[in-house]
């Protein structure tokens, strides 16, 4: 803790008034000789939540030097959680004596399965928890509720057991993003024939783009979870394949299920040969040079900003609101806070309560206050938001009698409401 409700940023100087290590140390002796059989090692109160919730922008098993610490101060066992949730980086820190015990606690909302797939040499089937914080600490804090938001039925398992069916039905899906590989698994497990149809080659949708910053690891490995599930439960998936409305009379499904997903909104701004969308940055489709600005600081924009940044770029936000962050919502705090601290600490730029003009030989001309001002910068990044994918559906729309329309096609969102739209309704066909 740097102050009150300050926590401070990995690696950043600063001077600890909060609990510091050598009173730790003290307290951890202490209460081994008051009798206590074994120590839980964690860092962090709730003026520094980013370090006792560790959202994504930590780095994976980040508590293992405090729990080394403990290990070399008391004889009693330590426990040590902390984005431990790849097996084998848990084995290595008891191996290597960090700890003595692993503690899970959200990769166990995402898969309640863990030990057992992990124990039956499975864990490639382990679902992974992406670090969002979106379904457990954002809904514990908004509504009370704690769930997940890759397993729509942590906390809701009453209400979300899986209904096998009595007649089966042949499904065909048209879009595999989060929504449709969801639905896909959903009525594989439940006994209904899916098969699921995507232009792209690989599973994934907006994961793939969003996994590309090295601190979205885990969106990458839900990708690769979907695939797995969908292969070992066999269900058809066919890659480079746009459907159009003759497919789907041609293919005389029981049941058609439009998960067609969003594209970026872009605008232009005059010189459009480097104005390009946040996707096809991340997705290593363009290059945007040394000097960037980011148009729209929604969660987005900022983590677009953030990977470049880091990466050695020089970033600026341009954002109409009067701050960032301001419509995603509502996110945990200790994603939202870390964020907004990480940025101007990792040097970006951002400039609020401004319009974009136009770009124009390598100046972005930005209104603010009534005023022009000019930023020079080899391209500009849109991350302005997303539009439905649905004139599939509406060419559909009377002529399938079972169509469904899930997922950002449906109404723009995020992983969460992707997947739990997608599994209420795969869960009642
Ligand atoms: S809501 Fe997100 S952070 Fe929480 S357990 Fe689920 S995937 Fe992990």
């Amino acid at each position: 803790m740097k102050d009150w409700r300050e926590g401070a940023l990995p690696g950043e100087e600063f001077h600890e008034e909060g609990r510091d290590l050598d009173e730790g140390i003290e307290a951890a002796k202490l209460l081994v000789n008051y009798g206590y059989d074994a120590l839980d090692v964690d860092v962090g109160c709730y003026d520094a939540w980013w370090w006792n919730h560790p959202p994504m922008y930590q780095k994976k098993a980040l508590y293992l030097d405090y729990g080394k610490v403990m290990k070399e101060t008391v004889d009693v066992p330590i426990l040590l959680a902390g984005r431990m949730d790849n097996p084998d980086t848990a084995s290595k820190a008891v191996a290597d004596g960090y700890c003595d015990i692993v503690s899970l606690g959200r990769p166990l909302l995402a898969d309640p399965d863990y030990v057992n797939k992990l124990r039956g040499d499975k864990a490639r089937c382990i679902r992974p928890c992406i670090s969002c914080q979106e379904g457990c600490m954002g809904r514990i804090q908004t509504y009370s509720m704690i769930n997940c938001a890759v397993n729509p039925q942590t906390a809701r398992e009453g209400v979300t057991e899986y209904r096998p069916v009595l007649a089966s039905k042949k499904v065909m899906i048209i879009g595999g993003g989060v929504a449709g590989c969801e639905a896909a698994r959903v009525l594989a497990i439940r006994g209904h024939k899916p098969e699921l149809f995507e232009k792209s080659s690989r599973l994934g949708g907006n994961l793939l783009p969003g996994g590309a910053p090295d601190f979205k690891e885990d969106d990458l490995a839900l990708a690769r979870w979907y695939e797995t599930e969908l292969q070992e439960l066999k269900v058809p998936v066919h890659f480079g394949t746009a459907v159009t409305k003759e497919m789907v009379a041609d293919g005389h499904y029981d049941t058609v299920i439009v998960a067609t997903g969003s594209t970026p909104k872009v605008f232009s701004l005059g010189d459009d040969a480097h104005v390009y969308t946040a996707e096809d940055v991340l997705l290593g489709k363009k290059d945007p040079g040394q000097n960037t600005v980011v148009v729209g600081g929604g969660l987005v924009g900022c983590e677009t900003a953030l990977w470049l940044q880091e990466s050695g770029k020089n970033v600026t936000i341009v954002e109409a609101l009067d701050k960032l962050l301001a419509l995603n919502g509502p996110l945990c705090s200790a994603n939202k806070e870390m964020l907004e601290r990480l940025l101007p600490f990792k040097g970006v730029k951002s400039v609020t309560s401004a319009r974009v003009k136009k770009y124009e030989n390598g100046t972005l001309t930005v209104e603010k206050d009534g005023k022009e001002e000019s930023i020079a910068c080899d391209s500009v990044i849109l991350s302005v938001g997303y539009r439905s994918n649905d004139s599939l559906y509406h060419d559909l729309e009377f002529d399938v009698p079972e169509l469904y329309l899930l997922g950002d096609a449906k109404k723009v969102s995020n992983i969460m409401y992707g997947i739990w739209d997608a599994f209420e309704v795969a869960n009642h066909i």
